[in-house]
């Protein structure tokens, strides 16, 4: 963990126009499972606070900071079968599937996390519209909850966010005294889903809770991380090696990342017949890059990891205009061997 950390208290703004009490978090699970929608929440699973579909509001966590894992899993599973193939000695035969996009709610998402979803829809809309994400994000609902506590690990601010942003939210909650909420829509899609299910808020004031506010990190200064990486002199620096050598190509920084969505496609079943499936895979794995050949372009793990953080402070801003990195701190949080990005930032800052 990067020890250059301290948190502080952000002033409120309140903008709600709307409030949820506490008792009626239920009501609205019910109502959203009524209209038979999924309604997928922080909640505890194997002794981890996890986004996972609930049914009842006794499931869902509360004092978490962030849940484990992302939320991005409910609009690119982990693993997901894109299409069905056939063979027999006189044709080959290959038939798509429906994609499976409940009307889904996700609440309790972070302000960071959600700022993810620009990033993910531009990616899986950039030379093929892949509809096994856009599908399911158009029937996603996210509400978000600004964050009143955090932790060392999170780091926001320093990448232009804070727990007040709303980008990639479509309705933003404050948590109240009284342990209720403050409901605001931000989209269309999420005035609609207030509107649908009205009768579960009511009106009127509530003092809202303050917020956390995460120290930026020290000397980490964006434009001239994005210059430093932009210059390929940088390729055989080593202090990619003294920085990440340690790492151990687990994969977990990638597979928590709300921002990370590389998959693979691979063939199962037997000669005859099988299905091929959509995976995540990682850029931290050693043969994400390997050729048929043998050949290895990125052979060791430091040049791995020189690609993933490439990914995030350089292709992503340069090709997308988005963000890569949301500093939500799931990475530093879940790395076994406790590599800290924001020391990576701070190092190519200089
Ligand atoms: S790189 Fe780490 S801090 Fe940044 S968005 Fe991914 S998990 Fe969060
Ligand atoms: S979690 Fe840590 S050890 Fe695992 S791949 Fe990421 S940086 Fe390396």
């Amino acid at each position: 963990m990067n020890p250059a950390r301290l948190s502080g208290r952000m002033k409120t703004v309140s903008m709600a126009d709307r409030t949820l009490k506490k008792e009626d978090l239920g009501k609205l699970i019910d109502s959203v499972r009524a209209k038979g929608g999924r309604f997928v929440a922080p909640a505890l699973l194997a002794r981890q606070v996890v986004f996972r579909s609930v049914k009842s509001a006794e499931e869902v966590a509360t004092g978490y900071i962030l849940a484990r894992n992302s939320f991005k899993e409910f609009l690119f599973p982990q693993t997901e079968v894109i299409a069905e193939f056939s063979m027999n000695k006189d044709s080959v035969g290959l038939k798509g599937v429906e994609v499976d996009a409940p009307e889904t709610v996700v609440f309790g998402a972070r302000p960071c996390e959600a700022a993810s979803l620009k990033g993910l829809r531009t990616l899986f809309t950039w030379d093929f519209v892949d509809e096994f994400y856009t599908k399911r994000e158009d029937k996603t609902v996210v509400i978000t909850v600004g964050c009143t506590s955090g932790d060392e690990a999170c780091f926001c601010t320093t990448v232009d966010l804070s727990p007040e942003s709303t980008e990639g939210a479509d309705v933003y909650l404050r948590e109240t005294e009284d342990n209720g909420y403050t409901v605001k829509g931000l989209t269309e899609k999420g005035k609609k889903f207030l509107d649908t299910h009205d009768a579960v808020f009511t009106s009127g004031a509530a003092k809202e809770r303050p917020l956390f506010k995460p120290e930026t990190v020290p000397a980490v200064d964006l434009k001239r991380v994005s210059e430093r990486l932009k210059d390929r002199a940088h390729y055989d620096d080593p202090v990619w090696a003294k920085l990440t050598m340690k790492c151990i190509g687990c994969g977990a920084c990638t597979f928590v990342c709300p921002t990370c969505r590389c998959f693979d496609i691979t063939d199962e079943g037997t000669a005859f017949e099988g299905e091929r499936r959509k995976n995540w895979d990682s850029c931290q794995y050693d043969a994400f890059t390997l050729h048929a050949s043998g050949h290895n372009p990125r052979e060791h793990q430091p040049q791995r990891w020189r690609n993933r953080f490439m990914c995030k402070f350089n292709f992503y801003p340069e090709k997308f205009s988005s963000k890569g990195c949301v500093g939500c701190g799931r990475c530093i949080r879940v790395c076994p061997v406790r590599l800290d990005i924001t020391e990576v930032m701070q190092e190519f800052s200089k």
